[in-house]
């Protein structure tokens, strides 16, 4: 039984599964903080690569250097600010970040650096007065709100999702990421068994869309 009004929701699922349409939509249209994950592991990784860091140097540079993990609201969305610098969101979805990013994203210390600080995205949406929180990824359902109001796992057909990031001008091995992300051992990409699956190429965004807040009204 719920203890108070406000809503978690995870959202998973592969590349191009539509996490982000759906997410966005949702936050918009239901007064919830949207958070995009996919989006600190590429701050991460863009700030490694651009400091010309490799995968070997990680722990060292972690353990050298402090990362101040901050968010910014826009609009429905938080981003994440690490030492108060702002990189434009289409410096983190160049072809070079999706190379690297599901590298970065197994190695366990970026994965702790960013547990505590994703957990606590739901007070900050409380504490930004946000009616609820989306949270989109590959674990949000499995390890960071385990406790979820309602968790789902979006899927959708290869050619579909490889036609939407076509579509965004984007060069992105879908399937490599994919493989990398389910195979690694630390927070593997996975359906919970208590999430609802749901094929967005087979439905449009608003079906997508009604079945989720029919879900949320029967909470
Ligand atoms: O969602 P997006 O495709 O932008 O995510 C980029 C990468 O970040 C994924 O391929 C995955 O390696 C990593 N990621 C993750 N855990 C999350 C979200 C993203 O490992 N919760």
């Amino acid at each position: 039984m719920k203890t108070s009004n406000f809503i978690s929701v995870a959202i998973d699922g592969g590349a191009g599964s539509g996490k982000s349409t759906t997410s966005k939509l949702l936050s918009k249209e239901m007064n919830y903080m949207h958070v995009d994950t996919g989006s600190h592991y590429r701050l991460l990784t863009h700030s490694f690569l651009y400091n010309g860091f490799e995968l070997s140097d990680v722990e060292e540079v972690l353990e050298l250097n402090k990362f101040n993990l901050n968010s910014i609201i826009s609009g429905f969305s938080s981003r994440l600010v690490i030492n108060d610098v702002e990189v434009p969101d289409t410096d983190l979805r160049t072809e070079k970040i999706n190379l690297n990013v599901s590298r970065f994203a197994s190695h366990p210390a970026v994965r702790s650096l960013l547990f505590d600080y994703q957990r606590s995205l739901v007070n900050f949406a409380k504490k930004k007065n946000f009616l609820g929180i989306v949270m989109e990824g590959r674990d949000i359902g499995s390890v960071i709100l385990p406790d979820a109001d309602l968790k789902l796992f979006l899927h959708a057909e290869e050619d579909v999702r490889t036609e939407r990031r076509m579509a965004d001008g984007q060069a992105d091995s879908i399937n490599m990421r994919d493989k990398l992300d389910s195979g690694r051992k630390n927070a593997p990409l996975m359906a919970t068994p208590d999430s609802i699956k749901i094929d967005t190429g087979k439905n449009s965004i608003q079906d997508v869309f009604l079945l989720i807040s029919e879900l949320i009204s029967n909470l």
